[in-house]
């Protein structure tokens, strides 16, 4: 999960200001105005001490709202130290939410892309599973609800993966980016199928804590002797992912058929670790695109004990070997 950053409003001082303002006769000789220094004769207003012509008062002394320029009595707020009518500051200078576009007071949401919402939406309004935005139709012009549980926002919808003819064309072209970086031996074609639900995905699977699990290789064979016969892999794969995601997921169950197919006896706590580096590899290629970003962000942040941690231990390792020194001590975890 990406984490929305949430703060509140800030810079903001609401002030109580009490004018000390009085309309007077002159009664004293050589008064003078603390403006403009000229003798006052006749009504003038004083304020904190001093004395001023009431045009001189009106003109240059009295708080003017910022926004405005009109004269501000009573409470005001300021902000930068401007000053501003309380009605000016909520319509003009507050931040308006990008779902709602009413002013933000109090708590709020800035979420990766940028936009500000207030903190309440969450509540009546879902996320996009591929980039976290809140599905409004301000922010995202609407979305989708895939089986009643998983939604994805109008922005993602364009890029998501169904089609079977595209699946075929991502998996060879991953197949050749793997195999130049070393990962060899992995099937010309490869059944990909696409599953709706996560429930589903968790029933084929049988992943215990399997929440965030997107993608599942399933692997069986038969032997004859010691020798493996009719080795047959599917890989299963969540249905609509943006396409950035899809790759990602494919190319960590492609790392899983690499292991399986060459009989690596990687650690069993390294494998998600080791897999997850097919998913680091195309969010990599891919950082043009935010999405990538964020799903990098969140795999470092990652605490799970396989996914996450393991993973920051094979990447130390890939950082400093290199793919294909990497790839031949992996049976040395
Ligand atoms: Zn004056
Ligand atoms: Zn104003
Ligand atoms: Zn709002
Ligand atoms: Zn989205
Ligand atoms: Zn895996």
């Amino acid at each position: 999960m990406i984490n929305n950053k949430r703060r509140i409003a800030t810079g903001v001082i609401l002030i109580n200001f009490f004018f000390n303002t009085f309309l007077n006769s002159a009664t004293y000789k050589n008064l003078k105005c603390n403006f403009c220094k000229n003798k006052i004769n006749g009504r003038y207003i004083t304020q904190e001490k001093h004395a001023y012509h009431e045009q001189c008062y009106k003109d240059h002394i009295q708080l003017r709202c910022d926004h405005c320029k009109n004269i501000i009595s009573g409470k005001y707020n300021l902000k930068d130290e401007k000053n501003y009518h309380q009605k000016c500051f909520k319509n003009f200078i507050l931040d308006k939410c990008d779902a709602c576009s009413k002013p933000i007071e109090g708590e709020y949401v800035k979420d990766s892309w940028g936009n500000i919402y207030h903190n309440y939406h969450r509540s009546e309004m879902p996320l996009c599973e591929s980039c976290n935005r809140l599905i409004s139709k301000n922010i995202t012009d609407g979305g989708y609800l895939i089986n009643e549980s998983r939604s994805v926002c109008n922005i993602c919808w364009r890029h998501v993966i169904n089609d079977k003819d595209k699946i075929k064309n991502i998996y060879s072209d991953l197949r050749n980016e793997l195999t130049e970086l070393g990962i060899y031996n992995l099937p010309k074609t490869m059944p990909i199928i696409l599953i709706n639900s996560k429930e589903e995905l968790f029933k084929i699977s049988k992943i215990p804590s399997s929440n965030g699990l997107q993608g599942y290789t399933k692997y069986d064979y038969q032997t004859i002797g010691r020798e493996k016969i009719n080795e047959n892999f599917t890989i299963f794969i969540l249905s609509n992912l943006h396409e950035i995601n899809f790759r990602a997921v494919l190319a960590h169950e492609m790392l899983h058929v690499y292991l399986f197919k060459n009989s690596v006896p990687l650690k069993e706590s390294l494998v998600e670790g080791f897999c997850n580096l097919g998913s680091k590899y195309v969010y990599n290629s891919n950082l043009e695109n935010k999405i990538s970003e964020l799903k990098l962000e969140s795999m470092y942040e990652n605490n799970h004990p396989e996914y996450g941690k393991g993973f920051r231990i094979m990447d130390s390792e890939l950082e400093r070997y290199g793919w294909s020194t990497l790839l031949k001590k992996l049976d040395n975890y």
